[in-house]
């Protein structure tokens, strides 16, 4: 039993596929925090009805979706996620998109309700490999996480990332695996990526300005997996 990380984009839905396929039941947790992309939250409950869709067995296990509302974290942090500055790197070479420890209060905020759901595994989306030089992704920072949880909550979580070691290609390729066409559609239609909130433009990686480095990662990763690059 397992509580996904669930944010409405590609890595988070290719997640949640994972889960399906390993877990009795799967629940869902997303985040409000004020992110400037607050589109991305629409897209979780379109999301989830077609992964339920896909396999009836999928539709059988997934439970629960949970919203938590975590404003404060939008409201202490001055990024380009949560305002409406320009996108840019930063002076520690990290992009100011970086909310700093964001994946480690998600995950705390995770540990807490699946203490109270009973589900031993929590499932996210970090990567080290295709990041964005977020260092709560590294898969250092999950494994202190879990421990840190372990002992503070007396618990026995697991910390999955199944996407930690994957670039973006491997995780198309990933969700063709798991899912087949129909999964790989439902991302590109309906998962959400573009950091400036932008579902306009239908490409063939899915929707979004172009332009952002959220939306040149995914268009970048979907031509490799495409070409077989
Ligand atoms: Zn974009």
């Amino acid at each position: 039993m397992a509580l996904v990380l669930f944010s409405g984009g590609q890595d988070s839905t290719t997640c949640l596929a994972w889960a399906l396929e390993r877990f009795e039941r799967v629940e869902t947790i997303g985040f409000d925090y004020g992110q400037r992309h607050r589109v991305e939250l629409g897209q979780r409950a379109v999301l989830r009805e077609a992964l339920a869709g896909l396999k009836p067995d999928w539709g059988q296990k997934l439970g629960p979706d949970h919203v938590l509302e975590l404003s404060a974290l939008g409201a202490i942090s001055d990024t380009a996620l949560t305002s409406t500055k320009a996108i840019e790197m930063g002076e520690q070479g990290l992009p100011n998109t970086f909310v700093p420890g964001r994946n480690l209060i998600f995950l705390t905020f995770a540990a807490a309700l699946a203490y109270r759901r009973g589900l031993k595994g929590i499932v996210g989306g970090m990567c080290e490999t295709d990041f964005s030089g977020y260092p709560d992704c590294r898969d250092d920072a999950i494994k202190a996480m879990q421990v840190a949880l372990n002992i503070g909550m007396e618990s026995r979580f697991v910390l999955e990332t199944p996407l930690m070691w994957l670039d973006k290609a491997q995780t198309w390729a990933l969700a063709q695996e798991l899912g087949g066409d129909g999964l790989v559609e439902a991302i590109v239609e309906h998962s959400h990526t573009c950091y400036l909130g932008d579902r306009g433009a239908r490409h063939a990686w899915g929707h979004g300005c172009g332009q952002c480095p959220a939306c040149v990662l995914r268009a970048q990763g979907f031509a490799r997996w495409k070409t077989g690059k």
